[in-house]
């Protein structure tokens, strides 16, 4: 609701909606994009699996 329809990294609007780790201290929501490149990002190598965080 209100602010948190843009995504806390790239401030474009979200349309599905993931939680970021808390270890990426990062406030707010973030897109499905920047979830992915994230996860790449802190866990190179792994094959982390993507959940869907719906509200
Ligand atoms: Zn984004």
């Amino acid at each position: 609701m209100g602010s948190d329809d843009k995504c806390a990294i790239c401030s474009e609007k979200i349309e599905l909606r993931y939680s970021p780790m808390e270890e990426w201290s990062i406030e707010g929501s973030i897109c499905g994009k920047c979830y992915s490149k994230k996860l790449s990002d802190h866990y190179p190598g792994e094959h982390a699996r993507v959940n869907k965080q719906l509200d």
